[in-house]
This record gives C-alpha cells, sequence and structure tokens, in this order.
C-alpha cells in the first residue's frame, strides 16, 4: 500500500523582508491564496524568515489563524549557554516553528558548515521538536566529477547517522549549480536523485520512513516548472528561494496543478 505523503512547498527567504515588509508579504499572500480559492487545499505550505521576524510573522499567523507552517533557516547545534549570535532550537520551538532548514549550500559555502555540523544541528532540531529539512546537493564541479547523486547521497547519509527511525525530517535536494541560476534541473534528474535519496532514507531509517519522508527539490523553481517537478513520483514538494519573494509567483507555485 502506497503512502500519501503531503505535499510541502516552503519559502526560504534568505536574508530578505525585515520584520514589517515580512506582515505586508504573508498578508498578501494569505488574501491571494483564498480569493483564488487555492485549489491544491492539501498542499503544505512553509515560509522561512529571517530569525528577526520570526516572532511578528508567528504573532500575524496566530491572529489571522493563517494555516502557513513557519520555520527557521539555521539553528544552532547547542541548545544553549555561551555562543555569542547563535540560535537554539528550543528558541524556535517555543515560537512555534515546525521546520527548520539545515545544511543550505549557503551556510556549507559561507559558513564552511561540513556534513559533521549538519548531523549535529539535526540532532539538536530533533532534539527539540522541529523537523529538520536537511538540504543536500552537488555544485557544478561534483557534477562533473562524480555524477549528479554521490555528493548529495553521501551528505545525507552523514546527516542521518544516529537518527532514530520514527524521527520525522524532510530532506531537500538542491544542486548547487541550479540555486539563484535560473537553470533548474530537469525533472528526470530531480527524480533521479530524489529516488536515491529516499533509498538512503530507507537504509538508515527503515521502509516505513522512507515510504514516509518528504523529499523536495530546490534550485530554480518557478510557477513554470513547478508541475513537472510534481509529477515525478519521488518529489514532494519544492524548496523555493527566489520565486518565494514574489507573492503572485509564490502562490501560483503553490497552486501547481498537476
Ligand atoms: P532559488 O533558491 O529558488 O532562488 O534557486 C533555492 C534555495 O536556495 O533554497
Amino acid at each position: 500500500m502506497g503512502v500519501t505523503r503531503t505535499p510541502l512547498i516552503a519559502g526560504n527567504w534568505k536574508m530578505n523582508l525585515d520584520h514589517l515588509q515580512a506582515v505586508a508579504f504573508v498578508q498578501k499572500l494569505h488574501w491571494t491564496l483564498k480569493e483564488a480559492k487555492h485549489e491544491n487545499d492539501s498542499v503544505e505550505v512553509a515560509v522561512f524568515p529571517p530569525f528577526t521576524d520570526l516572532r511578528t510573522v508567528q504573532t500575524l499567523l496566530d491572529a489571522d489563524k493563517i494555516e502557513f507552517a513557519l520555520g527557521g533557516q539555521d539553528l544552532s547545534a547547542h541548545d544553549s549557554g555561551a555562543y555569542t549570535g547563535e540560535i537554539s532550537g528550543q528558541f524556535l520551538a517555543k515560537l512555534n516553528a515546525r521546520y527548520v532548514i539545515i545544511g543550505h549550500s549557503e551556510r556549507r559555502q559561507f559558513h564552511n558548515e561540513t556534513d559533521e555540523v549538519v548531523a549535529a544541528k539535526t540532532q539538536a532540531a530533533l532534539r527539540h521538536g522541529l523537523v529538520p529539512v536537511i538540504c543536500v546537493g552537488e555544485t557544478s564541479e561534483d557534477l562533473e566529477k562524480f555524477g549528479a547523486s554521490a555528493v548529495p547521497v553521501g551528505q545525507l547519509e552523514v546527516a542521518l547517522e544516529g537518527v532514530a527511525s520514527g524521527a520525522d525530517i524532510v530532506v531537500a535536494y538542491e544542486p548547487v549549480w541550479a540555486i539563484g541560476s535560473g537553470q533548474a534541473a530537469t525533472p528526470d534528474q530531480a527524480q533521479e536523485v530524489c529516488a536515491k535519496l529516499r533509498a538512503v532514507v530507507a537504509d538508515k531509517l527503515g521502509a516505513d520512513a522512507a515510504a514516509r519522508t518528504r523529499v523536495l527539490y530546490g534550485g530554480s523553481v518557478k510557477s513554470n516548472n513547478i508541475a513537472a517537478f510534481m509529477r515525478e513520483p519521488d518529489v514532494d514538494g519544492a524548496l523555493v528561494g527566489g520565486a518565494s519573494l514574489v507573492v503572485d509567483e509564490f502562490a501560483a507555485i503553490i497552486r501547481y496543478q498537476k
């Protein structure tokens, strides 16, 4: 029996939109989806604002009963203490954040996050009841040298070290060369790697976990390519950067028709 996985469309705002802009954006997105009678009612929508916006967005979602999930873009591997500038998973959990992005390629590239750091952060997220959105993906050099799947598969294997089989996780396949480049992977390429990542989940956490875990594609997802990705059996949603900052475009992505 197949398991139905609720598609997840996640907007990674990166370092964009201050808390005032965030309010205007979330309200407008909410109304745009309502007016258009959001056909994909079964799609889960999540937004990942900068840390300084989280409290404001949480208050708005609560007050207006807006059903977007909230997530952080990163968290500390530690729970509390002398770690200047770090944000604990417990603080995110207190804000009703459901998700936290871990190991985004921009963290790996600009903050030297290794696979081991990503694994420690995954554990920290799970300790605090957050769902880690574990990002993996190959650079264009990796692609040339090793093909598409070897690097992301290796990254995920390390990240899942010590994760319990019942853990709720999300995996995001984001080829680094596709992020912000306007050059998305083809649906076939995404499917091939996402299927291999699901096999890693099966290997590490078991068949049930693999059947229930959502594997997202990310990298230049737009309203004109989302449907093709969503038709692939192992692609359960998208992690969207640039296009998640434009209300009409993000709304159109959420309302994709297979
Ligand atoms: P992009 O970013 O949609 O702008 O390519 C995706 C991401 O970095 O998560």
